[in-house]
């Protein structure tokens, strides 16, 4: 059995950072970790930067911005080797500078910035926090190794939001990776990258590290998979809007997933199916404070075996929001009766290839939630053939997200209260009756958010 630990950007944003991990991995170490690295904080968002300053032609900011990158890990690889840097890293790490301001000149030639291109530059921050992290191993005496992410993570060629292959994962991982795991050594690899068969570097989608941590820990059959960040877990609402926001002790699989897929940033969306997939319990936990509260997120059924908490819990478990998203509203009074209507309808939406969120549908009208950049003047015309359309931009989604909302009568009538007047232009309740998601004007959704957190966490409402 092992173990996944991930760390996102901030945990291993500069040398100091890197020195607390490295005391977290050291106690982990009796149970062979596996250990899954973010960029150094802001690295990617960098490396992004300087891509789209060459593709405007503007090579010499692109290898300013790409010179303060290298610089930046350097002067982390002094502070961690203190002794000197061993003539092999300074290669390593000068051949990667070289790479990057190669990728950063073609960019520039040709003025273009294909996904494929992006995908091999972002690619350059997990390999740089993963290569000083595993140099910095031996100087700590630390077992370990540096294993390439590409080497067993395999994803299909959708280049910047690369899709994993789960089957080919799982054997490769069995091949490659889980015959260098095993109690009193750790392996380090790079979370958000992978590769196609072809060997092209791919990656899984901004924030996608954590997902990487997830895949292998299926893959591995791991026992655990442990998201290290900046806060004490996944929290009652995002605290960069709701100061008051509490750390969750436990959630299920398909809570955490709702929250996630509707805007919770503490863990990329897909995080929670390879771990449903393969039941392994996922927890969310803060870096600089180890020992100080945590999320385990687990399988419904897991909680259920629980001896039964005697501290009330508020029906809600927490909230989340995602904006601006656009809602279209396609109306047809052809639509009543008609068997195939929507078939027709989301086809145009898999032709034109935008994904739909929300779905809301009445007589003669149906309304999506569509993501804000989606190619809207295409999908209008589209659809304009068999339904008049209506586009709200501008829209947020609120979500409220709790296993126990279905238990609780007049839950839906107390939302609507504590909302005040806020009116809700949409409202969805998912099948599984864990997440209601209310649709609101973007400006109006931190209001929202903060009078339901108010209610439901704030007020001592808990019933
Ligand atoms: P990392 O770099 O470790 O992956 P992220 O920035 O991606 O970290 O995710 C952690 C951040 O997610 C937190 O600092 C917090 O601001 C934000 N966040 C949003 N919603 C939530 C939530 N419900 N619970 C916890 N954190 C949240
Ligand atoms: N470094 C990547 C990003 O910033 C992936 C991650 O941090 O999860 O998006
Ligand atoms: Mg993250």
């Amino acid at each position: 059995m092992v173990i996944v630990m991930k760390f996102g950007g901030s945990s291993v944003a500069d040398a100091t950072c890197m020195r607390h991990v490295l005391e977290l991995v050291r106690e982990a170490l009796p149970r062979g970790p596996l250990i899954v690295l973010s960029a150094m904080g802001k690295t990617t968002d960098a490396l992004f930067r300087a891509s789209r300053l060459a593709e405007r032609g503007h090579l010499e900011e692109a290898l300013a911005e790409s010179r303060a990158l290298y610089a930046k890990h350097r002067v982390a690889a002094e502070e961690l080797l203190p002794r000197g840097l061993p003539l092999d890293l300074v290669a390593q790490l000068d051949g990667q500078r070289e790479e990057l301001e190669l990728l950063l000149r073609g960019v520039a030639l040709l003025r273009e910035l294909s996904p494929r291109t992006m995908d091999a530059i972002a690619s350059q921050g997990e390999r740089l926090s993963t290569l000083l992290f595993s140099r910095y191993l031996g100087e700590a005496d630390v077992q370990g190794e540096w294993f390439d992410a590409r080497d067993v993570l395999r994803t299909d060629g959708s280049f910047g939001a690369a899709q994993p292959d789960l089957e080919q994962i799982r054997a490769l991982a069995h091949e490659n990776l889980k015959p260098l795991l095993c109690a009193g050594r750790c392996v380090v690899t790079q979370g958000y990258i992978g590769a196609t068969v072809q060997g092209f570097t791919t990656t899984l989608g901004r924030g996608g590290s954590d997902y990487s941590a997830s895949l292998l820990g299926a893959a591995l059959g791991a026992e655990e998979v442990q998201i290290w960040t900046d806060v004490e877990g996944v929290l009652t609402a995002d605290p960069r809007m709701i100061p008051a926001a509490q750390p969750i002790a436990e959630l299920s699989f398909a809570e955490a997933a709702e929250l996630a897929a509707f805007g919770a940033k503490v863990l990329h969306p897909a995080t929670i199916q390879p771990a449903i997939d393969a039941d392994i319990p996922v927890t969310v936990r803060h870096t600089m404070r180890p020992h100080g509260r945590h999320t385990l997120i687990r399988s419904q059924r897991a909680i259920e075996a629980l001896p039964k908490s005697t501290t009330p819990r508020p029906p809600i478990t927490a909230l989340a929001s995602r904006g601006p998203i656009t809602v279209l509203t396609l109306t047809s009074t052809r639509m009543f009766h008609q068997s195939g209507y929507l078939a027709r309808v989301f086809d145009v939406f898999g032709r034109v290839g935008v994904s739909v969120d929300l779905v809301v549908t009445a007589e003669v009208s149906v309304s999506c939630t569509i993501e804000a950049d989606a190619p809207l003047e295409a999908l209008v015309r589209e659809l304009s053939r068999f339904a008049t359309i209506e586009v709200a931009q501008q829209r947020a989604i609120v979500a409220v997200v709790g296993a126990r909302m279905k238990d609780t009568p007049g839950l839906v009538s107390r939302i609507f209260g504590a909302l005040g007047d806020i009116a809700p232009e949409l409202v969805s309740l998912g099948g599984n009756e864990i997440n209601l998601s209310l649709v609101v004007p973007q400006d109006a959704a931190p209001v929202a958010l903060r009078r339901l957190h108010h209610a439901f966490f704030e007020a001592g409402d808990r019933s």
